[in-house]
This record gives C-alpha cells, sequence and structure tokens, in this order.
C-alpha cells in the first residue's frame, strides 16, 4: 500500500498574514521507502518545516513554480540550515529560468558544502513534460497562464499489478493461504483440475495523481494536467464571483469550481489565499455545499492512500 502526504506549510498569497505564510508544500510519497519533495519554498519554508515535524534532511528535489519571492524566497535559508546540519548529498532545484536558482543561492555567504543543483523546467508551448522520474512516481511539468513565466507540477505514481481476489475466488482459489505464495514463485498452480496462472487474477491498479498549480489563471494547459486528478492543490486568491479590477492572473473560486467539476478531480484543496480575505469560517461557508472541496490552513496535512 502506498501513501501520500501533502502538509501544506504556507498558504497565503504574496504578502504574509498572522495566520497565514508564504507558499511551500511538502509531500512525502511512501511505499515502504519514503522520498520526501518540497513544491515552492516561500520565506520562512525552513522554520515551517521544523514546526510541521518534518525533516529537511530528507529533500532531494525541490520543484518551483515561479520566481515571484512569495514562492522562492525561502529557498537560501533552507540551503544555509542544511550546510550548518551537514548535509553533504547534492540539493536538485527544479525550475523555470533555472539560472535563478544560482542567483538566488549565491545571495550570502552560505556555509553550505554541498552541490546545489538547477534543473531547467520548459515554461513554453502546450506540452505536459516529465520532468523527474523513479521507478515509483513520475513528476510532469506543464506551462501554465501567470504574469511571469510560470509551471504546474503532477506527481504520477506508476501503475502496480496486483491480485484480483474476486477473480481468484470465481476461479476457486481460496480468500488468502500459500497457494498464492506458489503462485507468484511459480507463475501457476493447480486447484482441483484447473490450471491457475498468475496472469489470470492479476490486474492493472492505476496509479495516483496529485497536482499542484502554483499561480494561474484556469488555462488549457492546467486543465489537462488535472483532469481525473486524485488530489489537486489549487491557487484560488479570489472568492469572489467577478475578478478584482485589477487582476493578476490568479484563479478564483467559480473558475475552480468549474475546472474540477468538469475535470473530474476527486479532492481539491484551495490555497494562496488574498489576505483580503482574514475571515476562514466566511470562505468555509462558501464551499460547504462542495463537499471534496476544502479550503487550506497553515500546517494542514491532506493524506491519500
Ligand atoms: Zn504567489
Amino acid at each position: 500500500m502506498s501513501k501520500f502526504t501533502a502538509t501544506i506549510l504556507g498558504t497565503t498569497a504574496g504578502m504574509p498574514t498572522k495566520q497565514r505564510g508564504h507558499t511551500a508544500i511538502h509531500i512525502s510519497y511512501n511505499d515502504g521507502e519514503e522520498t520526501s519533495l518540497l513544491f515552492d519554498c516561500g520565506e520562512n519554508t525552513q522554520r515551517q518545516l521544523m514546526v510541521a515535524g518534518l525533516n529537511m534532511m530528507k529533500i532531494d528535489n525541490i520543484f518551483i513554480t515561479h520566481w515571484h519571492g512569495d514562492h522562492c524566497l525561502g529557498l537560501p535559508g533552507v540551503v544555509d540550515t542544511l550546510g550548518f546540519e551537514g548535509r553533504k548529498k547534492p540539493l536538485t532545484v527544479y525550475a523555470p529560468e533555472s539560472w535563478r536558482v544560482d542567483d538566488c543561492l549565491s545571495f550570502d555567504h552560505s556555509m553550505a558544502d554541498f552541490k546545489a543543483v538547477s534543473r531547467d523546467v520548459s515554461y513554453r508551448g502546450m506540452r505536459v513534460r516529465r520532468t523527474f522520474k523513479n521507478k515509483r512516481f513520475d513528476i510532469m511539468t506543464v506551462p501554465v497562464k501567470h504574469s511571469v513565466p510560470a509551471v504546474a507540477y503532477a506527481i504520477i505514481e506508476k501503475d502496480k499489478s496486483c491480485i484480483d481476489l474476486r477473480k481468484a475466488i470465481s476461479l476457486g482459489m481460496p480468500e488468502s493461504g500459500e497457494l498464492y505464495g506458489q503462485l507468484k514463485k511459480k507463475g501457476r498452480v493447480r486447484v482441483g483440475k484447473k490450471k491457475i496462472t498468475l496472469k489470470d487474477i492479476t490486474m492493472t491498479k492505476k496509479g495516483k495523481k496529485v497536482v499542484y498549480s502554483g499561480d494561474t489563471e484556469i488555462c488549457r494547459n492546467l486543465r489537462k494536467l488535472v483532469h481525473g486528478a486524485d488530489l489537486l492543490i489549487q491557487d484560488c486568491t479570489y472568492f469572489d464571483e467577478e475578478r478584482p479590477e485589477k487582476h493578476y492572473k490568479h484563479a478564483s473560486l467559480p473558475e475552480v469550481i468549474d475546472m474540477v467539476q468538469k475535470e473530474g478531480v476527486k479532492k481539491t484543496i484551495l490555497t494562496h489565499i488574498s489576505r483580503k480575505y482574514q475571515d476562514s469560517d466566511k470562505l468555509k461557508e462558501l464551499i460547504k455545499d462542495y463537499p471534496n472541496i476544502e479550503l487550506a490552513e497553515d500546517f494542514m496535512k491532506v493524506e491519500l492512500q
């Protein structure tokens, strides 16, 4: 059994408030082995990680959506602390305009004794590209529509083969027991007069998909990426029916609702909340009729099994 755990470390838009810190999302994937990923790294992320009880030494890969301060100003601090903690293994930072990683990390006389490697993420065109892969999941990226080059990320778990117990029982296999061990070892067993192969009772379990929008208007590329997602962490800067007069290319609640319903998203967490909304209860009231949509708060944890 595998599990994603997303910890939302900061939920404000632009400027912090007393309740909401700058954007950063820690996602752990655990299938027996645990992998820690960090998406965006706003100011104060290192302290938010500590308060949340997350070990930043376990993070090997950071994914930046765009270079606005509320998404990246925490990077030098994280790197400094990793240096103080004696980190030796490299840290990889994925980002559009990846040359900015080096600029950002050469900001101070850091004591860090490890390499920070930058990897470029394409922010042009319509293609969904694979940015990261291992044996257990891929991270896909698509350009989105913001006021500066920006991307959204999706973690897509690999499909898995597993025993289809219902089919096995219909073919005469018991509910459990050593026959399954034999089947896995030899590839086939005999049940009465019947020969059953592993292939006969194996099914493919579709991998889960977790998407983080970064900052963006709702656009075709984003719709493509969120289609069928199990969990979406979504920019919802505005909750008003109308866009504000001066629009900074973010999403609003009615648009998000429309997108997640049309694209079959199973669960949505609204984040990057404008500081003009100080009363979370009023915002929760606006989404009370949508059980699959929740309002993010700093340190909120969302699990997906
Ligand atoms: Zn932002």
